[in-house]
């Protein structure tokens, strides 16, 4: 599989702004931020989308999703946050390395615009 810019960032060949880092996953800041707060939460593992992840990747799922919870409570988001993934170029994806935007800091109206 060809490296992907995540796989860049995640090996440090491409700098960014980490926020948090275990052996499974890395936060690091979006470089074009939508929020006054806005974090990807990406899996060590190669999984291009979320829809291509299956059944042996459960417990990376959960992981990213309670990474959230963690950094959300690391920078003191006050339960206030909101969690989205883009599936598929149609849906906004560009980059195909799964990741969870985490944002904050600014009210999105649902759906967002
Ligand atoms: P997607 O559109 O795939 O859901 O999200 C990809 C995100 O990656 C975008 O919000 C974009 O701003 C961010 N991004 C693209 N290139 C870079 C980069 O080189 N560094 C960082 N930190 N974020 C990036």
């Amino acid at each position: 599989m060809t490296e992907t810019l995540f796989d860049k960032i995640i090996n440090k060949d491409i700098p960014a702004d980490i926020i948090y880092e275990d052996e499974k996953s890395i936060v690091i800041k979006d470089i074009n931020p939508q929020a006054p707060i806005h974090l990807l939460i990406i899996p060590k593992k190669t999984i291009p989308m979320l829809s291509s992840a299956d059944e042996e990747d459960k417990e990376i799922l959960g992981h990213l999703m309670l990474v959230a919870v963690k950094v959300s409570k690391i920078l003191k988001l006050d339960n206030t946050f909101n969690i989205i993934i883009n599936n598929g170029a149609n849906a906004g994806q560009t980059v195909f390395h799964l990741h969870l935007h985490l944002l904050s800091g600014k009210s999105l109206s649902w759906l967002p615009a």
